[in-house]
């Protein structure tokens, strides 16, 4: 635990929070800054900064776990569907340096979010790129 890190203490319970659902290594707490009615987030309890830091076995689980809660949501709030994000570095929008998916409820009609504007590219560009990567993630 980071003595310094909000998330670290709302994760132990130390500040109280909405909480939707917890077990042994996460704990799913409802926003305070919604970007829609039931925005939730994942919080794991181990502290680590974000998602390439945080151990194997929690990554393993916690994509099973956001579907649960997008299933609830959807089961409970009425929404028609959910975006599952999760921020990584601060130029990616991250705020709070502690590991934490966010499960967003989208309702019909309801505001444009998590979106972008398409860019361009070439089948050369597109293939250098990859071979970049590739040999990235070959290392
Ligand atoms: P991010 O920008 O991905 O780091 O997301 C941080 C999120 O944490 C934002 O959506 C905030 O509204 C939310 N947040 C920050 N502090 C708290 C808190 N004490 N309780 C609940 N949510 C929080
Ligand atoms: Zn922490």
């Amino acid at each position: 635990m980071d003595q310094n890190c909000i998330f670290c203490k709302i994760a132990a319970g130390d500040i109280p929070s909405a909480t939707i659902y917890e077990d042994e290594e996460f704990r799913v707490i409802l926003d305070l800054g919604p970007a829609s009615h039931g925005h939730a987030l994942i919080l794991s309890k181990e502290h680590a900064q974000d998602v390439c830091v945080l151990p194997e076995r929690l990554r393993a689980k916690v994509l099973s776990l956001a579907a649960r809660i997008g299933a609830a949501m959807k089961q409970s709030l009425g929404c028609a569907g959910f975006n599952l994000v999760q921020n990584n570095g601060r130029p990616a929008g991250q705020t709070v340096f502690h590991f934490h998916m966010h499960v967003i409820p989208r309702y019909e009609d309801g505001p444009d979010m998590v979106n972008w504007t398409p860019g361009t590219t070439n089948p050369e560009e597109l293939e250098a790129l990859a071979e970049k990567l590739h040999a990235a993630l070959e290392l």
